[in-house]
This record gives structure tokens, sequence and C-alpha cells, in this order.
């Protein structure tokens, strides 16, 4: 892999304890829509090794350590559509799994205005042992459930659910849905489309950020690499806050993505 560090093995730290493992989350494995669901940031869990990287609990808790209300959603979503999900265990100060593993944000020494302590000066083989114990292990899964869903489905999906914040860097943001794709913008189009009479919200495409802004890692990896339809759904985290509203949302995306395949006639014969 690109920009990985020989290290021996013996070198690495163990980053997690029995308890704290597996790293990776799977949910409805055997969900029958040609869909597969990711949530990269869906946990804010910071491995006791890391002694909460040196922040403090206001922080762990809040959107630089994970996507608030996101692994909600994606579950609603996994249910509604009958969907596998996979989701990240680990929070994303540890290692973004949506960021390749040479990237300088993966561990990010500082978050928006937030410095991170812990991970500052790493050292090759703490560098590598994250790559090796959270990042892999989480590639690996999505890989296998890409797999599965492609031996059962001709073009399955590749849809990742993320939440932002309303304000970042003191600027306010307006979009409420942000649809983001790289260099395949059908599937997010098709929503954009499907969207038009069937929602009030505000949904823009590649916003409120874009591939230019290094997201698109898991679309890149898992969906453009394997030719599937693909896209990123970004979803305003205050508009997740409380479960009534958090469930009309995966009501709305549930239908703008069943509008969508059913376009694309990407439905498995209406199966979905
Ligand atoms: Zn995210």
């Amino acid at each position: 892999m690109q920009g990985r560090i020989a290290t021996k093995p013996a070198d690495f730290p163990s980053l997690l304890t029995a308890e704290e493992k597996p790293v990776v989350e799977i949910v409805n494995a055997d969900g029958s829509a040609p869909i597969v669901l990711v949530c990269e940031h869906a946990s804010n869990n910071i491995p006791l090794y890391f002694d909460n990287l040196g922040l403090s609990e206001a922080e762990r808790q809040s959107h630089i350590a994970w996507d608030p209300g996101a692994r909600t959603l994606a579950v609603a979503l996994s249910r509604a559509l009958d969907a596998p999900l996979v989701c990240s265990r680990i929070s994303r100060l540890v290692f973004d799994c949506n960021r390749p593993a040479n990237s300088p944000t993966a561990m990010p020494q500082k978050s928006e205005h937030t410095p991170v302590p812990g991970n500052l000066a790493l050292s090759p083989a703490q560098t590598e042992a994250r790559i090796e114990q959270v990042y892999q292990p989480f590639l690996y899964a999505l890989g296998e459930v890409v797999a599965r869903q492609r031996k059962l489905h001709k073009t399955p999906a590749l849809i990742t659910v993320h939440s932002f914040t309303p304000v970042f860097f003191g600027v306010e943001r307006k979009v409420q849905i942000g649809l983001l794709h790289s260099r395949d913008a059908t599937l997010a189009r098709a929503m954009l489309e499907a969207a038009d009479g069937q929602s009030d919200l505000r949904i823009e495409l590649n916003q409120p950020y874009g591939p230019e802004d290094g997201v698109s890692h898991t679309l890149d990896v898992h969906g453009i690499k394997n030719g599937l339809p693909n896209v990123m759904i970004e979803v305003r985290n205050d508009m997740l806050g409380e479960p009534r509203s958090a469930a009309q949302i995966a009501t709305t995306l549930e239908k703008l993505i069943q509008t969508a395949l059913k376009r694309l006639k990407l439905t498995n014969g209406g199966v979905i």
C-alpha cells in the first residue's frame, strides 16, 4: 500500500483489548437489497490504550470525533431498505476509515479548532499499528460485504451515510442534505432528481464539501474501482438530534434511494 512504512510486527503496540474488538460492526449482513450501506464515522469510541487522545469528554462527544446521529440514521435505512450496513466502531480521530492510509487527515493533529494531543509526534510503529488494527480490518470487512453483494446482484449500489455540523469554522451551513460524488455522479444526480416533488428539504450536490476535500475515499475504493453506482449522503446533524426527526429523514432518504434505483434500473427486479 502506498505510504506504508515497513515495520516489524513485533514493534506494533496492541491498541485494543479483547473486549474492544472487533473494530467493525456489520448490521443486517444478509439484507436482500442490491445495496451496501457504510457508516465510517458511526462511533466516537476511543479505545482505552489512547487515554482519550488527550481530549475532554465534551470534545469526544462533539462532531470532531464522529458523525452524531449517522449510525442511527444508517441503521434505520438498513432496516427500511433491507440492506447490509458496515460501520466502524472506532472514532475517526483514532483512524478515519474514509481516508487513505497515507493521508495526513487519517490521524489528524487538529480537527476544526481542536488540537488532538494524542495524534502528535506519532512514531512509525504507532502509525502502522493504527493502520493494521483499525483501518485494514474495516477495509477488508467492507470489501467482503461488497464482494458478496456483487455475487448476488449485478451492480449493487454503494451508499455511505454521514452527518455534518451546522456551523463550521464560524460559517453557518444552510444546506440540509448533501449528495456527494466523485467521478461518477449518476446515483447522486438520480437522487437529486427524485427529491423534486418528494422533499422540501434543501438538498444539493457536493455540499457542504466535495471530493476536492478528500472525502471520497470509500466511494473511490469500493464503488468507482468496482464500477458500482455510489453516493455519499451527508445530513446536517441538527436534523438528527430527535428520534422523530431522524426517523423522518430516514423515510425521506429511503424514498429518494428507492426512486433513484428504480429509475436507473438497479432494483434487482423491484425487490428492494
Ligand atoms: Zn462523516
